[in-house]
């Protein structure tokens, strides 16, 4: 009975794509940026959609906040075991920037604006990688992020610890 695994899809490249998915390979967390206008875009596209400039993959921090997340409770795609989180990350580089990636981690811990780091897992062996995203822990436990969605902030002086913004950006 084992050789029958199924394995995980594999990614379908294009002209765009395959120097994103070939930094990937290499280790490298990489999205598209405007050499003129300097705005970040994702998924790669030759041209800037707001100038029209040459873009280039550039490295980012892989930091970020969870945007929105499912949680894939039946066996949808081979190779992945539900339960599952997949979430759209919008990453601190650039409001509006955002990357989809599975979250490891349980499902019951993650919240939208949630705060994530993203690692970069193979995809099976296939040769391909992919970002993936790990919680990070919260640096001030009084402020949970996701506050900024379900809580109205408090009247008050803050302890003056927090570096959590409206957007759980630290500061
Ligand atoms: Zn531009």
């Amino acid at each position: 009975m084992t050789g029958t695994q199924l394995r995980p899809p594999i990614p379908l490249v294009d002209v765009d794509s395959a120097p994103w998915w070939e930094a990937l390979k290499a280790g490298t967390f990489t999205v598209d940026r405007c050499q003129e206008c300097r705005r970040w875009a994702h998924p790669p596209l030759e041209r800037c959609r707001t100038c029209g400039g040459q873009n280039t993959l550039e490295p980012v921090s892989g930091q970020g906040r969870i945007f929105s997340f499912i949680v894939v409770r039946h066996q949808s795609l081979p190779g992945l075991v539900p339960p599952y989180v997949v979430a759209i990350v919008e990453l601190d580089e650039q409001d509006g920037l955002r990357v989809t990636g599975i979250v490891r981690a349980d499902p019951e811990a993650v919240s939208i604006g949630g705060r994530v780091s993203a690692r970069i897992d193979p995809i099976g062996d296939s040769g391909y990688s992919a970002p993936a995203f790990e919680l990070t822990p919260q640096s001030d436990p009084a402020s949970p992020t996701h506050a900024l969605i379900c809580e109205a902030p408090e009247e008050g002086p803050t302890d003056g610890g927090s570096p959590t913004s409206l957007l759980g950006r630290p500061t």
